[in-house]
C-alpha cells in the first residue's frame, strides 16, 4: 500500500509551468548585465538554486561575459553575489506563483481519505520555502514535512538524502510504499535513487514550460505534442510512470495498491489480470433458467463467431463448462467418429502433448508430427506425415504454444489441409482475442479457446468454435456424456441459449462484461497491439538486463515470453518471491531442454506495468544476482 508521497513545489503542485525559478534568475543575472535564455536556465531546473547558479556560469558563454564585464569579480565571488540576488528576485515572484495547481484538491482530498501522508521536498531554500507555505496552506496544502538540502547537509538532487529524510520523518521504511513526484529530470532521478516509485508530471512542469494561458491557447495537437515530448523525456529519465495532471495520480496509487495488496497483477498465461468491472460483475447471483441469462448466452456465441471473422450461418460457438483443456477434450473426443478415422496431432509443447494425451484416453487412433519445442510446426513437415499415412482423417495443432510462447502458422497449414477433406480442429485457447484470427479463411472446422485468457474473463468455461457443416455430423461421437460438444450445439440451438447442466452463471456475465471491453479497446487489433507492446518492451528490457531468450523473436507470439535463467544456479523460487511480493506473479517454465521462466504480456497488463516490472528486475539482477547489467 502506498503510504506517503514526496512532492516537489513549483511546476509539480504550485506555479504552473515553473515560472518563479525561471523569473528570478534571469533578473539575477540581468542585474549584472547578463541575458540568460529560458531554455539555458530550465536544463538544470530541480538542483538546489546555489548549485544551479554555479552550474550557468560554468557554461564557457556565461562565464567569458561575466569576466569581461566583471573583471575585478572572481567566478566563485559571482556565484555568490548572484545567488544572493536570486533570493531578493525570487521573494518578490513567489507569492504571486504560490497558486495551487489543477487537480491538487482532489489529490489531497484522497490523500487524506487513504490516509496516506503528504511531504515535500525542493531546490528552494527554508527562507523561499517559508513564503510559500503560509500560501499554500491557505489553500489547503499542509504537507507534513517540508524537506530543503539544508537539512542533508546542502545534498540536494539528484541524490536520495531529501526523500530518505522525509520517509524517516513520516516514519515510512518501505520506499516500495512511496511516491515521489516532480516535473523534472532531477526529480526523477531523485526517486530513482531512493528506490520509491518515481513518477513525472507533465502539465504545468517545467519540460513543457508554458504559463497556463499560453499553454491553453495551443491547438490540441500542439499539446498532445508538448506532453508526448515531456513525458518521452521523464521516461527517458527512469519515471515509472507519467501522468499530465496531478490528479491522474488517483488511480496510479489505486492500481499500485491493488497489484501490492490483494490483487497481485498475474503476468501469467490465464487466468489472467482481468479488470475491476470484469470482477465486480460477479457480485450479483443469477439463475441459469432465466431468459435474460439465456439471452446473454446467444449474445456471447454471437460476439465470438463476429470476432473470428465468421458468418452465424457458417459458424458457431460451444460453449463448454470447465477448463480450456476441457473444451480440447470435448472437441477431439466429439469431432472424431469411433471408426474409420485417425487423428494427426502435432506438437512442439505440453499442449500438443495433452492432445496425445487426450486421444490416448478417448482411445482416438493417432500419428504424431514431433516438432521440438522450440521450432514453430511447417506444412512440409506436416505433408510428409501425412504422405505416410494415407488413413489420416483429422488433424490439431497448437496456434500459440504457451510452454514457450512461440506462434504456429495456422494460416499456411490449416488452409490446405482443409482442402484435402481433413477436419482441422485448433487450439487457439492462449491467442484468440489477442492476435487476429479469421475463421473464414482458414477454412478451420474447430478452433478452441477458453474464457480466462485473452477475452479477459474469469476460469470457468471453455469455447469451441466451430464450421456448422463440420459439426452437424458428429451426432454420436462422443466418448462422454458431459463433454459431447455436439449435444450441448443442439441444447443452445433448440432452447435458446439454454446451457445442459449447471453453468458457471457470474463466469458468463463476466465474460460479457469482458467481451464490451474488448470492443472499447478497439477490438482485436488493438489488442494485439498493446499485448505485442508490452511484449517488446519486457524482451528488450529483459534483453538489456543481460536475459536470454528461449526461442527466436522472430517466432515469438505476443502472449507469453520464456527466458532462460540468468545464472546456472539461479534460485527462481527467490525470484518470484521478490516479485511477488512487490505485486508481479510470473510463471515456471515449462521448456524440458532448458532451465527457463515465463512471464505473460496478456491481461489487464499496461506498458507501465511492465516498465515496473522491469526496474524491479533490474534492481534484483544487480543486488541480488549481483551481476552487472547495461540498462
Ligand atoms: C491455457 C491453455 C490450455 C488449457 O489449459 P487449462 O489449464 O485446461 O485451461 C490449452 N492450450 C493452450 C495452448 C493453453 O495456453
Amino acid at each position: 500500500m502506498i503510504e506517503a508521497i514526496i512532492l516537489d513545489w513549483a511546476g509539480t503542485t504550485v506555479d504552473y509551468g515553473s515560472r518563479a525559478p525561471i523569473i528570478a534568475f534571469k533578473n539575477a543575472f540581468a542585474h549584472y548585465g547578463i541575458e540568460l535564455s529560458e531554455a539555458t536556465i530550465r536544463q538544470d531546473v530541480g538542483l538546489d538554486k546555489m548549485t544551479h547558479v554555479r552550474k550557468m556560469l560554468q557554461e564557457p558563454a556565461i562565464a567569458e561575459t561575466w569576466e569581461a564585464d566583471h573583471h575585478d569579480i572572481p567566478l566563485a565571488t559571482a556565484a555568490e553575489k548572484i545567488y544572493h540576488q536570486f533570493q531578493i528576485e525570487i521573494s518578490k515572484v513567489l507569492t504571486e506563483t504560490a497558486q495551487l495547481k489543477s487537480g491538487m484538491t482532489d489529490l489531497i482530498r484522497f490523500a487524506d481519505e487513504h490516509h496516506i501522508q503528504l511531504a515535500t521536498t525542493t531546490g528552494y531554500t527554508q527562507t523561499m520555502l517559508d513564503q510559500i507555505l503560509p500560501l499554500a496552506a491557505d489553500q489547503g496544502y499542509h504537507p507534513r514535512y517540508n524537506i530543503t538540502s539544508e537539512q542533508t547537509n546542502h545534498i540536494g538532487r539528484p541524490h536520495a538524502d531529501m526523500v530518505n529524510l522525509a520517509m524517516a520523518k513520516l516514519n515510512v521504511t518501505d520506499p516500495n510504499h512511496v511516491i515521489k513526484v516532480g516535473d523534472t529530470i532531477n526529480d526523477i532521478l531523485e526517486g530513482k535513487n531512493a528506490g520509491t516509485f518515481s513518477i513525472g508530471v507533465v502539465d504545468g512542469g517545467n519540460l513543457i514550460g508554458l504559463s497556463q494561458s499560453e499553454f491553453e491557447r495551443l491547438n490540441i495537437e500542439d499539446q498532445d505534442r508538448y506532453q508526448a515530448k515531456a513525458t518521452a523525456i521523464l521516461k527517458e529519465a527512469g519515471a515509472d510512470d507519467v501522468v499530465n495532471n496531478i490528479a491522474d495520480l488517483i488511480p496510479l496509487i489505486e492500481s499500485i495498491n491493488d497489484h501490492q495488496q490483494e490483487m497481485p497483477l498475474l503476468l501469467t498465461p490465464g487466468p489472467l489480470t482481468t479488470s475491476r468491472a470484469v470482477k465486480e460483475t460477479m457480485l450479483v447471483d443469477h439463475g441459469t433458467w432465466d431468459d435474460d441469462y439465456k439471452e446473454l448466452t446467444q449474445w456471447v456465441r454471437h460476439e465470438l463467431v463476429a470476432l473470428g471473422h465468421a458468418s452465424d450461418e457458417d459458424y458457431t460457438t460451444v460453449l463448454m463448462q470447465g477448463s480450456g483443456s476441457f473444451g480440447v477434450e470435448a472437441a477431439l473426443g466429439t469431432a472424431v467418429p469411433k471408426q474409420d478415422a485417425t487423428l494427426l496431432i502435432a506438437a512442439n509443447g505440453a499442449y500438443g502433448e495433452r492432445m496425445t494425451e487426450i486421444a490416448d484416453y478417448l482411445a482416438i487412433p493417432y500419428v504424431v508430427v514431433d516438432v521440438p519445442e522450440d521450432q514453430t510446426v511447417t506444412l512440409s513437415a506436416v505433408q510428409t506425415v501425412l504422405e505416410q499415412h494415407p488413413e489420416i482423417t483429422h488433424f490439431a495443432m497448437v496456434h500459440c504454444e504457451t510452454t514457450t510462447g512461440i506462434l504456429n502458422p495456422i494460416e499456411t497449414i490449416i488452409p490446405v489441409l482443409a482442402d484435402k477433406g481433413i477436419v482441422t480442429i485448433v487450439d487457439a485457447m492462449s491467442s484468440f482475442g489477442g492476435v487476429p484470427i479469421d475463421l473464414t479463411a482458414l477454412n478451420v472446422d474447430y478452433l478452441v479457446t477458453s474464457s480466462n485468457k485473452c477475452v479477459q474473463g474469469v476460469p470457468g468455461f471453455s469455447i469451441v468454435l466451430a464450421k456448422r457443416e463440420t459439426l452437424d455430423l458428429t451426432q454420436g461421437n462422443a466418448r462422454s456424456l458431459a463433454l459431447d460438444l455436439y449435444a450441448q450445439y443442439r441444447c443452445f440451438e433448440d432452447n435458446a441459449g439454454k446451457w445442459r447442466f449447471t453453468s458457471p452463471t457470474h463466469v458468463v456475465y463476466a465474460f460479457a462484461k469482458a467481451l464490451h471491453e474488448l470492443n472499447e479497446e478497439g477490438g482485436i487489433s488493438a489488442r494485439f497491439r498493446r499485448y505485442s507492446t508490452n511484449e517488446s518492451l519486457l524482451r528488450q528490457g529483459m534483453n538489456d538486463l543481460g536475459y536470454e531468450l528461449v526461442i527466436d523473436e522472430n517466432v515469438q507470439s505476443p502472449i507469453i515470453t520464456s527466458f532462460k535463467y540468468p545464472i546456472a544456479d539461479f534460485n527462481f523460487r527467490a525470484f518470484y518471491e521478490y516479485l511477488k511480493d512487490r505485486g508481479f506473479i510470473i510463471y515456471p517454465g515449462k521448456v524440458s531442454k532448458c532451465d527457463s521462466f515465463r512471464i505473460g504480456n496478456i491481461g489487464e497488463v499496461s506498458a507501465s506495468d511492465i516498465s515496473r516490472l522491469l526496474n524491479l528486475i533490474e534492481t534484483y539482477t544487480k543486488d541480488t544476482l549481483q551481476l552487472s547489467v547495461a540498462r
